[in-house]
């Protein structure tokens, strides 16, 4: 039947993307330009290997150093629970591979990002030049501590889990500031927590649960 395609015919890139942006918004992500950075920023790149294929789909999928890249999402309601402003200068914890911060880019002005493993901030650094996302500036450090010489920051977002949000993050956020960060064990249910810094302490709402690898003391020898 000519008129209907073939079963196994090649989806184009257009449909791919239309796909992938219909299964953001049926999961919830809704912020316009949320879905707008999603849209720009292609999920294939930061993914090699045997995966590859599987990057237009909803789910995580492994990286390098044992870690994994969040399920798209996810990504999307965290960014999206983050409220980014275009003049926010936004530390994110768990640089992974990369994509989280490459979206985050599109949305403010200014991208920190770290990792524990000294080759994922290599080789997304290497895919921040390519793509020219020049606001991005990524390093190998110990996220748990933040980042106290740039500190504060409108915006902080962790993407593995804390058994409770690390103080110093706390500490490195402005006062009307937002850090969603997942919560709890690694091998249980962890929740993800939207904290807002008030001028008189701190606001606490849980979003919904989560899994992500967790949050490592030290920087790694890889
Ligand atoms: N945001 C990433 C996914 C992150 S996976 C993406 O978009 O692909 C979680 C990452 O957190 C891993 O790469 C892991 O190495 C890193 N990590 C774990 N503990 C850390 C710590 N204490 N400091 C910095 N990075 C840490």
């Amino acid at each position: 039947m000519m008129e209907h395609g073939q079963p196994d015919e090649e989806e184009t890139a257009a449909e791919r993307k239309m796909r992938f942006l219909f299964a953001l918004r049926s999961r919830g992500v809704t912020d316009a330009r949320v879905l707008t950075a999603m849209e720009r920023v292609d999920r294939g790149q930061f993914v090699r290997g045997l995966f590859a294929e599987r990057a237009y789909e909803d789910m995580p999928l492994p990286i390098a150093c044992g870690q994994t890249i969040s399920q798209p999402s996810v990504v999307g309601l965290m960014t999206q629970a983050l409220n980014i402003q275009p003049r926010d200068t936004v530390l994110e914890v768990g640089t992974g591979s990369g994509y989280q911060a490459a979206i985050l880019s599109h949305l403010c002005r200014r991208v920190y990002t770290v990792d524990r493993h000294r080759r994922l901030v290599r080789e997304a650094q290497e895919l921040f030049r390519e793509m020219g996302l020049v606001n991005i500036v990524a390093m190998s450090a110990d996220g748990s501590f933040g980042l106290p010489d740039t500190a504060p920051f409108d915006r902080i977002i962790v993407t593995a889990a804390a058994e409770d949000p690390p103080g110093p993050l706390l500490a490195q956020l402005k006062i009307g500031g937002i850090m969603v960060v997942p919560v709890g064990q690694s091998d249980t249910v962890q929740h993800l927590i939207k904290v807002t810094r008030l001028a008189s302490g701190y606001d606490y709402e849980e979003l919904r649960p989560v899994r992500f690898v967790p949050l490592v003391e030290g920087i790694s020898s890889e």
